[in-house]
């Protein structure tokens, strides 16, 4: 495995810290958050060191979907949740502390006094067609 030595999601993701953990297979280990947002809150960690979605190889990027959706459908089950988020920060303006990979699990419930989100934006018609055109072109 490709660890980085003072990582602490490296150290917990291959076992070397206990975590409360609800899956593992060969490349990921899913653990609760300390921090929850919401009861069951859990952090979907590559094995692999990768710091964010950019540094992850094709094939964990490729497979980190379905561990989350397997773990939506367990937790649907059990915690009869009425939602939730998937929530994924890269870079630290983006809110990222922890500088190895996780993908946020948050379990949602009908007022639980939770938010995630953004204030939208306006832009006129010219300001999304600008932004497009640097995109893509
Ligand atoms: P982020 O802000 O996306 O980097 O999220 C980091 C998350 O890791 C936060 O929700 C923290 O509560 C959580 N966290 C930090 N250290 C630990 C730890 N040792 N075990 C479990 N969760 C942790
Ligand atoms: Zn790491």
């Amino acid at each position: 495995m490709m660890k980085k030595d003072d990582c602490i999601f490296c150290k917990i993701a291959n076992g070397e810290i206990p975590s409360k953990t609800l899956y593992e297979d060969e490349d990921f280990r899913v653990i609760l958050d300390l921090g929850p947002a919401t009861k069951g809150h859990a952090l979907i960690l590559p094995k692999d060191h990768a710091a964010n979605l950019l540094e992850l190889s094709e094939d964990t990027a490729s497979k980190v979907l379905g561990v989350a959706k397997n773990l939506a459908s367990k937790m649907q089950e059990k915690l009869h949740f009425d939602g939730f988020n998937l929530v994924q920060n890269n870079g630290e303006v983006a809110g990222q502390t922890v500088m190895h990979f996780h993908l946020h699990l948050i379990p949602r419930f009908k007022d639980d006094g939770q938010k995630i989100g953004w204030v939208p934006g306006n832009p006129t018609e010219e300001e999304l067609e600008a932004i497009r055109n640097q995109i893509v072109e």
